[in-house]
Formats: structure tokens, C-alpha cells, sequence
């Protein structure tokens, strides 16, 4: 594990960021300052494409215009708080916005790709009791230029500017499976996603880009509609009981609504299947029955699972399942013909899991929370024993 670097002051900045700002919004932003749409074309290209910090380098713009603009506007990117890279190479940043609030950012380097995982809000409204972040309350969502500016931060440390035009790019793929729910911050997260598709900038495709929702079912139509991104479901358990457990949303949204919404779900096929995240709990979700039901669950649907070894935390109620029976389980979504690969642990050495580095958060009380989940665990647990002789 290594500390690569360390900024903690405070910007006070009073002028218009630019990043963040959709298309039309920047057009706008250029009338109100007096300039012609099209400099706000080729400002969108500097940003976007080249990956101008300041507009200085902004070289094709004249002299008075960039001072122009200087007065007015700044570009805008997150600064960094920390920077951890992994001995596997996993790097993750504790990214800090101008009003002093930070969340995480990761970069999963693999063979034949790349993915960023991007945070969507600051803290998080739900609770899923295996995830780090569940523990931190919501401060607030995080602005689109906050969102695209995760990414930005994550290709300027690998010099990843101006764009690849060929397919060849090390950061490839985008997950927002970060600190947060999405879906509780839709607008934002839209305006930014579709300037990272933009073709005159970022151009990272829809089919390079994932989604993934704790199951929040009426903006999942949306997302679908609007965005037309891949689509992961935080899955974790085949049964309204067991998940109500894992992920208290179930009791808002239960199952039956989230496969609908999963069928109904514009654009998926065999050539873009959802994706259910499955974490691996010990003693919780994780027996052959499990994965039986897991089959009669998402027959119809075009899918594939991701088996997660759970990457435990301090004061976590759970424990990960043991490699004997993570296979087991794989091997019976295996035998029905399901996609069901078992995600290799990244970045343990610099806890990768969701939300840990981001320690200055307000936390419940690890051991009042221990003890519920342990009270829960144990009636789920009963009532899935009565249900698994049924299956
Ligand atoms: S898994 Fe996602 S939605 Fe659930 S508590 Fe963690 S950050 Fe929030």
C-alpha cells in the first residue's frame, strides 16, 4: 500500500464551473458572458477531449478570450484528498469537492480493460448492512460535474488525454457503483453520464458504462429510457425475507417489482445482459438452495451473476462465505447455463470495499447495529429454513 500523494485545503471559488455543465447549459453559460455558442464548442473539445485543466492551454482560443473566460469561469475538477494504489495496482482516491465534502473513487485495472467506479452522493440514504458506506449517513448528492470530474481526475493520473480514438483505452469502462445510490440522485448522474457518451469528448459508449442500483424499481424504467446504460442489480438474495434483511430497500421495492422492472428493462438481451450482484454472506444467503431459487427467480430474464466474496470491514455484522462454498454455489448457476463468475478480491490491502476510506463520516454504532442485524439475521434465517424444503 502506498500514499502516492495528499491535498487537504479548501477551495473557495466563486466563478461558474464549466464541467458539469450539459451542452446546452454551457451554450448558455457563453450567451450570458457574451460569446458566440460556438467558443463554447471548442471549450467543450478542450475540456472533454484534450483534457484542459486551465484556459491557458486553451491555444486555438485568442489571448483576450482566455482571459475572458479566466474571469468568469474556472473548469472545475475535484481535488484529491488521498491516493492508495493497491499492490495488484487497484488505485483509489478520497476525491474532495470545493464545500469540503469527499467520496471515493476506484480504478480496477485489468487485462483487457479498465473500469472507474464513480460515486453518486456523499454518505448514503440506505442501508445495505454488508456495505461500508450503509454505515454513513447522507450528507448530499454529488453535482454532475462532481460525477464526470471523478472520471476526469482518474485519467489525468494515468495521462490518458486527449481521448483514444481507437478502442484501446487503459480507463474503458465506467461502473457508478461507488459511495451512494444513483438512482436517489437520477438527474445529476444523467446530465454526467451523457457527457461522458458525448462523441466530441469523453465518447465512452453506452455499452462501456453499468448502472447499478440497490433496486430503486421506478427510476430503473428511467434509466433504461433515457440512458439506455447496462444495468447491475445489487441482488444478494433470492427471497423478499433474506434480502429485507441485507437490504432493508427490499421492504419499499420486493422482488416481485424489481424482476418486473428487470424484464421490462429497455434494451437488455443476450447480447447485454443485467447483471445481479451477488455478495457472498456465511450462513446468510449462500447454500445450494440459495442458488436454486436464485434460477426460478430470473428464468426469464436475460442475465448474468457476479459471485462477491465479501470483503469484510471493521465493525461488519458479517463474515465471507468460504471459498468451498462460494464454488458450490457458482457450480449450480454453472449446471443451469448461467454466466456466474466468481469476482477475484481487489485491492484488499488498501480496503477496497465501498466506503472505507472515507473514515470522517458520521457512523451508527457498530456494536447497537451488530446486534439487530444479528436479530434479523437469525428470523430470516427461520424463515428461509421453512421455505428451503419447498424448493
Ligand atoms: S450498497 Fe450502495 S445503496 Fe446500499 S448502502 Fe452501500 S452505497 Fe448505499
Amino acid at each position: 500500500m502506498a500514499p502516492d500523494s495528499a491535498r487537504s485545503e479548501i477551495v473557495t471559488e466563486t466563478r461558474t464551473a464549466l464541467v458539469g455543465l450539459s451542452r446546452d447549459a454551457l451554450a448558455e453559460a457563453f450567451r450570458a458572458v457574451d460569446e458566440k455558442p460556438f467558443r463554447a464548442k471548442q471549450v467543450w473539445h478542450w475540456i472533454y477531449h484534450r483534457g484542459a485543466t486551465e484556459f491557458s492551454a486553451m491555444t486555438t482560443l485568442s489571448k483576450d478570450l482566455r482571459a475572458k473566460l479566466e474571469k468568469h469561469f474556472v473548469v472545475g475538477r475535484p481535488a484529491i484528498d488521498r491516493v492508495q494504489t493497491s499492490t495488484d495496482k487497484t488505485r483509489k482516491w478520497l476525491m474532495q469537492f470545493d464545500d469540503g465534502q469527499k467520496a471515493e473513487t476506484v480504478f480496477i485495472p485489468d487485462d483487457d480493460r479498465g473500469t472507474v467506479c464513480i460515486s453518486s452522493q456523499v454518505g448514503c440514504t440506505l442501508t445495505c448492512r454488508y456495505c461500508h458506506t450503509g454505515t454513513q449517513r447522507l450528507v448530499r448528492n454529488l453535482t454532475a460535474g462532481e460525477i464526470v470530474g471523478q472520471f476526469m481526475v482518474a485519467r489525468d493520473s494515468y495521462g490518458e488525454w486527449p481521448t483514444p480514438t481507437d478502442e484501446r483505452r487503459m480507463l474503458s469502462n465506467i461502473v457508478m457503483m461507488g459511495m451512494g445510490e444513483p438512482l436517489y440522485n437520477f438527474d445529476n448522474v444523467a446530465t454526467a453520464l451523457k457527457i461522458v457518451m458525448a462523441d466530441d469528448g469523453i465518447a465512452l459508449g453506452k455499452r462501456r458504462i453499468t448502472l447499478s442500483t440497490s433496486g430503486v424499481v421506478p427510476e430503473i424504467r428511467r434509466c433504461g429510457a433515457e440512458l439506455g446504460v447496462n444495468l447491475a442489480i445489487s441482488l444478494h438474495a433470492p427471497d423478499d425475507d433474506t434480502r429485507s434483511v441485507i437490504m432493508p430497500i427490499n421492504k419499499k421495492y420486493p422482488l416481485k417489482e424489481l424482476i418486473q422492472a428487470c424484464r421490462d428493462y429497455p434494451g437488455a438481451s443476450n447480447a447485454r445482459r443485467i447483471t445481479f450482484e451477488y455478495v457472498m454472506l456465511k450462513g446468510m444467503n449462500d447454500t445450494p438452495a440459495h442458488a436454486r431459487a436464485l434460477i426460478k427467480l430470473t428464468k426469464d430474464i436475460p442475465c448474468k451473476f457476479n459471485l462477491i466474496p465479501f470483503n469484510p470491514w471493521p465493525g461488519t455484522p458479517y463474515e465471507c462465505s468460504d471459498a468451498a462454498t462460494v464454488e458450490r454455489f457458482a457450480q449450480v448457476l454453472w449446471d443451469a447455463g448461467f454466466s456466474a463468475p466468481i469476482r477475484t478480491p481487489r485491492g484488499r490491502d488498501i480496503l477496497a470495499a465501498c466506503g472505507q476510506l472515507k473514515t470522517d463520516s458520521e457512523r451508527l454504532s457498530a456494536k447497537e447495529q451488530r446486534l439487530k442485524d444479528a436479530q434479523e439475521a437469525e428470523a430470516a434465517q427461520a424463515a428461509w429454513a421453512e421455505k428451503e424444503a419447498a424448493i
